[in-house]
Formats: C-alpha cells, sequence, structure tokens
C-alpha cells in the first residue's frame, strides 16, 4: 500500500450521530474511515431543534483530535425540491437552507441532495422546478462555502437523477453553478443502467458526465453495491464485491485517476460479518486493497 495513489485516496462511511456529533468521528476511527458522512439533523423529520454551540464546539474537537476529513452530509429524504406541489416545494425550499446552515455551522463541505421527484408532471417540469428551488436557496445562503451535491439516483419510482444528464440540465437552470457538486452512487449508477463492470460501458459513462457537468465536479462517491441487477432501477445497497457490481466495476472506479481525490463513502447495512469484524471495516479494507500499485 506505499504507492501514491493509494495513499492519496480517501475512502469513508455513513455514520451515525446518535449521542453526539462526536460518535461518529470516534467510530470512524474504530473502523478505519479517513473521511465521513453524517446527518445534521433527523433524516426522517422536517424541523429539528437548532444546532447548539456545545454540539458545534463537540463537532470540531473530534474532528481536529481524529483528523477525519472531509465531511460531507445527506439532506432529509423528505425534501423534494421537484415537486409539483407549491406549498410542498416552499417547505422543502425550506428544509434544503436549515440544513445548509447546519453544515455551514458545522464546516461540513457539502451536502449530498436527492434532485427530486415529478410526482407524474414529468421529467423537463421537475427539472425546471429543481433548478429554481436551488436558485432560492442560493440566495438565502449567501456567501456559504458549504455546496449542494446534486446525488445520481436509481431511477426508482419518479425521481430525477438517473440520467446524468439531468444533472448537467439542474445545473445550467441555476445561477450559481458553481455553488453545486455532484454526488455519484455506485449502486444508484449501475441500477440506473450503467454498466461499471465494463471498461468500455464506464468510459462512455465518464464521458457522458464530462459533457453534461464536467468530471471535476465530482465531490463526492458513494461506494455501494448492488442488490439488483444493471438497469433495475431499484436502490437497494449490498455489500462492496456482494452484489451484481462485484469486484470489477468497483476496481473501474477506484482506479480511475479523475476521481483520484474524491472522497469515497459507504452506505452499506451495517453490524458484523460472520467473522465478528464490522462490515465497514470490511468493505473498506476491499476497496483499499482494489487500488493498484
Ligand atoms: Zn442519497
Ligand atoms: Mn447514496
Ligand atoms: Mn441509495
Amino acid at each position: 500500500m506505499a504507492n501514491a495513489a493509494a495513499k492519496r485516496q480517501k475512502f469513508g462511511s455513513h455514520l451515525s450521530v446518535a449521542g453526539g456529533f462526536e460518535n461518529a468521528f470516534h467510530e470512524g476511527v474504530d473502523v478505519g474511515c479517513d473521511c465521513l458522512q453524517i446527518f445534521v439533523k433527523n433524516q426522517r423529520q422536517w424541523s429539528a431543534k437548532p444546532i447548539t454551540d456545545e454540539q458545534i464546539a463537540a463537532y470540531k474537537q473530534a474532528e481536529s483530535k481524529t483528523g477525519i476529513g472531509p465531511v460531507v452530509a445527506h439532506a432529509s429524504y423528505l425534501l423534494n425540491l421537484a415537486s409539483p406541489e407549491a406549498a410542498n416545494r416552499e417547505k422543502s425550499i425550506k428544509a434544503l437552507i436549515d440544513e445548509l446552515e447546519r453544515c455551514e455551522a458545522l464546516g461540513v463541505v457539502g451536502l449530498v441532495l436527492h434532485p427530486g421527484a415529478h410526482m407524474g408532471d414529468g421529467e423537463a417540469k421537475a427539472i425546471k422546478r429543481i433548478s429554481a428551488s436551488l436558485n432560492k436557496a442560493h440566495t438565502a445562503t449567501k456567501g456559504f462555502k458549504c455546496r449542494v451535491l446534486l446525488e445520481s439516483t436509481a431511477g426508482q419510482g419518479t425521481t430525477i437523477g438517473h440520467e446524468v444528464e439531468h444533472l448537467g440540465q439542474i445545473i445550467d437552470g441555476v445561477k450559481q453553478g458553481d455553488r453545486l457538486g455532484i454526488c455519484l452512487d455506485t449502486c444508484h449508477l449501475f441500477a440506473a443502467g450503467y454498466d461499471l463492470r465494463d471498461s468500455d460501458a464506464y468510459e462512455a459513462m465518464m464521458q457522458a458526465m464530462d459533457a453534461s457537468f464536467g468530471v471535476d465536479r465530482i465531490a463526492c462517491i458513494h461506494m455501494n453495491d448492488s442488490k439488483f441487477d444493471l438497469g433495475s432501477r431499484k436502490d437497494r445497497h449490498e455489500h462492496i464485491g456482494e452484489g451484481f457490481i462485484g469486484r470489477k466495476g468497483f476496481v473501474n472506479v477506484v482506479n480511475d485517476a479523475r476521481l483520484a481525490d474524491v472522497p469515497r463513502i459507504l452506505e452499506t447495512e451495517k453490524g458484523d460479518d460472520d467473522k465478528g469484524r464490522p462490515y465497514d471495516k470490511v468493505n473498506l479494507d476491499k476497496l483499499r486493497r482494489m487500488v493498484r500499485g
């Protein structure tokens, strides 16, 4: 593992902040995370108590003590910036602003967001609504360092973001496009029909991304294998190498020089494997071993 490429790469996981933000950092040390993803509020509720100065201090102390970073956050699953109902859209924008404020207070560099779902109203309208909603959120968070990272999706239901072009179209409709980054998710891409296992298909996907939003914009990659086969449009994560993507797909991703500096985050199931080792540790070790010397 003494090679430069392997050393530079950052591997981490989405960890729980139950009992305090500092706990995610300490667990991160236990399982061997270089970087981290967290929730900055309960992801299944609309509102949350304001973040306190004590919480911020505890976060910053754990961050500097452990040296883990960068840290990204994942936004609430309830948000739908594409909702055809104006009231629901406004509620989502308000909640997004609140999450960005929390991230900014903590120094979290990016907030991963599912672009939204059109609910039967069609993709073109939804994409316009998402851009308009992001413009509002940007206006309310002037000068923030934390960027929204639009996540590629599996295409379950009526969700937007299963074609990489959707993400570029959203960015094109945003006034301050430089405030947006991209979060890829290997399971989502594969479920959406991008075959990460095949070198030619992988390269074609990267070219499509570069044409759509520029690969330099990719700021995070969720590393999840898939419980379902290529093009299933089902979002069900599996442990690394145990799903339909398999080792080959992840080898392509971790050895892509264009993505070498992008933090890689597991969103796979927690718990211990049959040898009693934490699954996060097992999955992180597997990924690190795939990096070519
Ligand atoms: Zn997500
Ligand atoms: Mn994800
Ligand atoms: Mn997912």
